[in-house]
């Protein structure tokens, strides 16, 4: 029986029967397990206080069968990123991200890059009251995300028939994005991808432009409303065709905050006052 001790966030958790809870962590060296903790809500020697969602864990477990769940034997808190719980705007925005990993990440397939983009993430989630650009910077850690799950997409050419963008070309001037085909299609090709949806020029320009960004000047880095809604638009069009899927925690993002990050409810609104089961059950 393979044992396993690494590091690891809790992307998912849920009750199972009377003392057990089924978990999904992303661990630094195996990516995303599927995990059950046998006993853990009678046992806080064994995990005192380190199955809350966002937390940063290191646990010992085994793998019983590679098919079956990961028993975690024990679990201990490293960082528990509670101001994410304690802030609406993050919280909800934090539980998309998880969601996006529990959904779209194989299943023991290491991604270390995409554990170190978490570490990054929930810190700056955890500062929200001291962030200026919060809409630009939860832009680019969706673009960050989806290069690291393997969706970059291609915004250089028509990815039906080939021709390559170029705008002193008119037949080169096209912007839609065809998210089943992960990338540009020229008006010409455009019918047979009825998915397809306009983005602007800029919009394609920030894409390609995006990855290059280091974190300083991520933390400058300030787009139009328009390019925020492309982005946002483009992304969520190509992680909902991946995953096959529609998110549940995007749902329930957009009933309390509207595009710009203002609250559509009252700003005194607790985490825990909203009934967020759907996804990230606490
Ligand atoms: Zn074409």
């Amino acid at each position: 029986m393979p044992r396993v001790k690494d590091n690891a966030f809790i992307v998912h958790k849920t009750d199972y029967g009377e003392s057990d809870i089924i978990i999904t962590l992303f661990s630094a060296s195996r990516g995303k397990i599927s995990c059950i903790a046998k006993g853990a809500k009678r046992s806080r020697k064994r995990f005192p206080g380190s199955l809350e969602l966002f937390s940063k864990v290191s646990f010992n477990g085994f793998i019983k069968h590679p098919l079956a769940l990961t028993r975690i034997d024990e679990c201990q808190l490293l960082k528990p990123y509670l101001a994410i719980q304690e802030e609406l705007k993050s919280y909800l925005n934090g539980c998309y991200f998880l969601e996006i990993v529990n959904r779209c990440s194989a299943e023991r397939q290491s991604n270390p890059e995409l554990f170190e983009l978490l570490d990054d993430l929930f810190t700056f989630l955890s500062d929200v009251p001291h962030n200026r650009n919060f809409n630009c910077r939860i832009r680019l850690f969706e673009l960050q995300i989806i290069t690291l799950l393997g969706f970059k997409p291609e915004l250089s050419h028509c990815l039906d028939c080939g021709i390559k963008l170029d705008n002193d070309n008119p037949r080169g001037r096209f912007f839609n994005f065809s998210p089943q085909t992960g990338g540009l299609v020229c008006n010409h090709c455009r019918p047979r991808h009825p998915a397809a949806f306009n983005v602007s020029q800029g919009t394609i320009n920030l894409l390609n432009q995006a990855h290059m960004l280091d974190n300083k000047l991520r933390n400058k880095v300030n787009f139009t409303p328009q390019v925020e809604a492309e982005s946002a638009r483009l992304c969520r069009a190509l992680l909902s065709w991946h995953s096959g899927c529609s998110f549940k925690s995007l749902k329930i993002l957009e009933r309390y905050i509207d595009n710009n990050g203002i609250y559509k409810i009252a700003a005194n609104t607790t985490t825990n006052s909203i009934n967020s089961n759907k996804y990230g059950v606490r």
